[in-house]
């Protein structure tokens, strides 16, 4: 359930306690959740790390997931809250209609059922989070003083 324990070398105090309380889920822990399944599209791709920036952004380069050209560049989205890829080729389509897609998308696309699932799971606890956030004011439990 706690997937921050499977980067364990990389935690700070201060990820824990994110971690073990919704209601301080932060955009930083979303882009590390989604980052293992970012190297897992890598690796279904060969994406390698791309020796020019993208958009001004690291960026990997492997096969697009819709043309299979050698043009599919994955990278940070603008806002870096998710991970995207883009393709280089004029003539390629995403289901989505443009020639970038999020990497929900690819997942749910491309990924196996397996992925598919893995990724749902994973989250499930930032949609806990919203869900908490959305309580009603009224229904909050009020301070003990
Ligand atoms: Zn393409």
């Amino acid at each position: 359930m706690n997937y921050m324990y499977k980067h364990s070398w990389d935690n700070t105090h201060e990820d824990l306690l994110k971690s073990s309380n919704h209601k301080t889920y932060t955009f930083s822990s979303d882009i590390y959740k989604e980052e293992p399944f970012f190297q897992k599209i890598l690796g279904m791709y060969g994406a390698k790390p791309y020796r020019r920036k993208v958009f001004n952004r690291e960026a990997h380069r492997g096969k697009c997931p819709a043309c299979n050209h050698t043009c599919g560049f994955y990278l940070t989205t603008d806002r870096q809250d998710t991970y995207m890829v883009v393709c280089a080729n004029p003539d390629c389509r995403y289901p989505n209609g443009k020639r970038s897609m999020l990497l929900h998308e690819i997942i749910m696309h491309y990924g196996s059922s397996g992925l598919i699932k893995e990724w749902r799971d994973a989250r499930y606890t930032k949609e806990l989070a919203y869900g908490w956030k959305g309580i009603r004011p009224e229904n909050r439990k009020t301070k003990k003083s």
